[in-house]
C-alpha cells in the first residue's frame, strides 16, 4: 500500500505537499515529490511523512507525489535508501510513481531491481523507445508482461497520465477543473484541492491528460472480472474517501451493523460499552452500538504522534511499540463488560494486548469483534501480510484464537456479509479464501505449498524463475 498523486496545471509545491499529507495514512515510511520545470525533473524525498519534504517556494505545472509503505525492499533508513526505494522516479522524459506490488518482477527481467516502481519506470521507458514514444502501445506491452497490482501516475513530455492494472486492485481516481487535473489514490485529495471528483480510473484504462483539461482514454486491457482490494474499505483508505462510488465511512458503518447481528446470534451477555480500537474501527463501533442499543465509549485512546507500527520486524519491537500506542480511561473499565471492535487481527499482537490491558484494569469480560473475516492467506499484491507465518488465522481455528488473545468471545465478520457491506461484486478476497486473481500469484502459492511454505521470508521477493 502506498499513496500516489499527480497534478497537471500550475500549482505551488508547498500546497502539493499539503495534498500529499492527505495520503500519509497510506504510507509513513517515506515520501517524495517530483516536479518538472522546463524539461527538467527535480525531486525531494524524506523519511517519514510528507511534511518533512523540503520544497522551494515555487509552482510547477507537472507534479508527482508519493507516500511509501514498504511491501518490497526494506524500510528507508538513509539518504541512499530514499533514492533507491522511494518514488517518484525519473528516467529520461518519463517520471512516475505507483501503488501496488508486481509479483513477477524477477522472473521477467534479467536486471536486478531494488524496487518495483523503478522496475516499471525502466520497463516503460524501454517500451516507449520500442514504440516511438506511444504511451498506449507501451502500456499494452507492459500489461501483457507484468503480473500483479499497479495503480500508477506519471508525466511524459508535458502530459500527465494515469493507469490502473486490468484487475483494478488498488484505487485511483481523478478530477478536472478549469485550471488543473488531479489524479490520486483517494478522492479526499481532490476535495482539498477544490477539484470535483470525476470518477475512478477504470481497470485496464490509460488516461492521458493535456493542458486545458483535455483527456484521452485508452482501453489497454480488459479483464472479465475486476478485483478491487476489499482491505482498502476495511482498513487502508481514509473514511472520507469515495472509492468505486462507495464512501468508505458508509462501508465501515455497514460492516459494524452486520457484525452486530452476528453478535446477537451468539447469545452473549449484554455489554456495558462498545469500544472502538482507534481509529479505523470507529464507524463500525458506532454502528454496533446503535444496533445493540449499547453506549459507545472511547476508553481506548491512541497516542496520535506514533506512526503506524505494523512494519517493525521483530516481535519484541512490535510488542514494545504496541504497548506505547494506546492509553486507557481506567475508571470506565472496572467491573464492566466491554465489546471491543477492531478492523482486523493479523498476528494477534494488538488484540491480545488490548484484552490483557482491559482485564488488568478490572474489566469483568472482554468480547473482541473484528470487522474483517479471518485472514488465512498471504497477500502478494501489496498488503504487508505476505507470509503464512504472520497470519494467526492461517493455522489457528477461531476458538483457539479467542483462547490465545484471552477474549471471552471472538466475533468475526463473515465473507458474504463483508462483500454485501462493501456493495461491490468484483472484490479481491484472496487473503480470505486463497483465490488469487492473477496467474503468477497462483504459481507463487503452488510452489510455496510444494516447498512446505512456512518461511518468514517475504514470499514475493523470492525469485521463482530459478
Ligand atoms: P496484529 O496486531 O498483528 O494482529 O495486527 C492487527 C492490527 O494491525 C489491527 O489493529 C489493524 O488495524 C492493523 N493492521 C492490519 N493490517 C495491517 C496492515 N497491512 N498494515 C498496517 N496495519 C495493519
Amino acid at each position: 500500500m502506498c499513496g500516489v498523486l499527480g497534478i497537471l496545471g500550475n500549482y505551488p509545491l508547498t500546497m502539493a505537499r499539503g495534498l500529499l499529507l492527505l495520503l500519509a495514512h497510506r504510507g509513513q515510511d517515506a515520501s517524495g515529490l517530483l516536479w518538472v520545470v522546463g524539461n527538467e525533473a527535480t525531486s525531494s524525498k524524506s523519511i517519514g511523512n510528507p511534511d518533512r519534504i523540503f520544497v522551494p517556494e515555487i509552482a510547477s505545472s507537472q507534479i508527482l507525489g508519493s507516500t511509501r509503505y514498504p511491501t518490497t525492499g526494506k524500510r528507508v533508513a538513509s539518504e541512499e535508501d530514499l533514492d533507491t526505494f522511494v518514488g517518484p522516479f525519473n528516467v529520461g522524459d518519463l517520471s512516475l510513481t505507483h501503488n501496488g506490488n508486481i509479483t513477477n518482477m524477477h522472473s521477467i527481467s534479467n536486471l536486478k531491481f531494488d524496487c518495483d516502481t523503478e522496475f516499471i519506470a525502466v520497463k516503460l521507458t524501454q517500451n516507449l523507445t520500442e514504440n516511438n514514444g506511444n504511451l498506449p502501445s507501451a502500456f499494452s506491452a507492459l500489461q501483457s508482461e507484468v503480473d500483479g497490482a499497479f495503480s500508477l501516475v506519471g508525466v511524459y513530455r508535458g502530459k500527465l497520465f494515469a493507469y490502473r492494472d486490468s484487475h483494478g486492485f488498488k484505487p485511483l481516481v481523478f478530477g478536472r477543473s478549469k485550471q488543473k487535473t488531479i489524479v490520486a489514490s483517494e478522492s479526499t485529495v481532490l476535495d482539498m484541492a477544490g477539484v470535483p471528483l470525476e470518477r475512478d480510473v477504470y481497470p485496464g484504462e490509460l488516461l492521458i491528460f493535456g493542458d486545458g483539461g483535455t483527456m484521452e482514454s485508452y482501453s489497454i486491457s480488459q479483464s472479465l472480472t475486476h478485483s478491487h482490494c476489499f482491505f482498502e474499505y476495511v482498513y487502508f483508505a481514509h473514511p472520507a474517501a469515495t472509492l468505486e462510488n462507495q464512501l468508505v465511512y458508509d462501508v465501515r458503518f455497514r460492516l459494524g451493523r452486520v457484525l452486530a447481528q452476528t453478535f446477537l446470534k451468539m447469545n452473549l451477555e449484554r455489554p456495558d460499552y462498545v469500544v472502538p480500537v482507534p481509529d479505523t474501527s470507529r464507524p463500525a463501533a458506532q454502528a454496533m452500538a446503535e444496533t445493540l442499543s449499547v453506549p459507545m465509549r472511547e476508553i481506548i485512546l491512541k497516542n496520535r504522534y506514533l506512526g503506524r507500527t505494523f512494519i517493525v520486524r521483530s516481535q519484541e519491537e512490535r510488542d514494545a511499540m504496541a504497548r506505547s500506542k494506546y492509553l486507557y480511561l481506567d475508571d470506565k473499565i472496572r467491573g464492566k463488560i466491554i465489546l471491543v471492535v477492531d478492523d482486523s487481527i493479523v498476528r494477534g499482537t494488538t488484540a491480545k494486548m488490548i484484552v490483557a490491558d482491559l482485564k488488568k484494569r478490572g474489566a469483568a469480560k472482554v468480547y473482541f469483534a473484528v470487522t474483517c473475516p479471518p485472514q488465512t492467506h498471504p497477500c502478494y499484491y501489496g498488503i504487508d501480510i505476505s507470509t503464512d507465518t504472520e497470519l494467526i488465522a492461517s493455522t489457528t481455528e477461531i476458538e483457539a484464537i479467542a483462547e490465545y488473545i484471552e477474549a471471552d468471545a471472538l466475533i468475526y465478520q463473515e465473507e458474504h456479509t463483508l462483500s454485501n457491506a462493501i456493495g461491490l461484486k468484483d472484490l479481491c478476497l484472496a487473503c480470505l479464501n486463497g483465490e488469487y486473481p492473477t496467474e503468477h500469484a497462483r504459481r507463487i502459492r503452488e510452489e510455496l505449498q510444494e516447498q512446505g511454505a512456512s518461511s518468514i521470508e517475504r514470499d514475493y521477493e523470492r525469485d521463482f524463475s530459478k
